[in-house]
């Protein structure tokens, strides 16, 4: 699959929760970063461009749990009854995630907007 494809892909997903969660960023950008997500004060939420080369589950949760925090900026029980809610394995999905390498993009950096 050709990387644009994987794009649209991934920015329909974002579409699809962000209706769902009601939740609205201002921006969502591809970046190239440690973490899988990040979602900033202004509610403009990265994501690892690495994500993209995920499969759509894992995907999913990280786009879940950073629409999130658009609602809750903590991990608290609101946080974790929400996820429990939308992605019920989302605790194993976590875990993998974060077991997974540091792993590099073969591509240097999406920095164009989804939004
Ligand atoms: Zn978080």
């Amino acid at each position: 699959m050709k990387i644009d494809e994987k794009i649209k892909i991934f920015k329909n997903e974002i579409k699809i929760w962000s209706k769902t969660l009601q939740v609205f960023p201002y921006d969502v950008k591809l970046e190239r970063m440690k973490q899988w997500g990040y979602c900033s004060a202004d509610k403009v939420i990265y994501f690892n461009s690495d994500l993209l080369f995920k499969r759509k589950e894992l995907q999913i949760y990280v786009i879940v749990h950073e629409l999130l925090h658009l609602k809750i900026p903590n991990h608290g029980k609101l946080f974790q009854s929400l996820m429990n809610l939308h992605i019920p394995n989302w605790k194993d999905l976590d875990k993998e995630l974060n077991s997974m390498k540091e792993e590099l993009s073969p591509v240097d950096s999406y920095n164009n907007s989804l939004r």
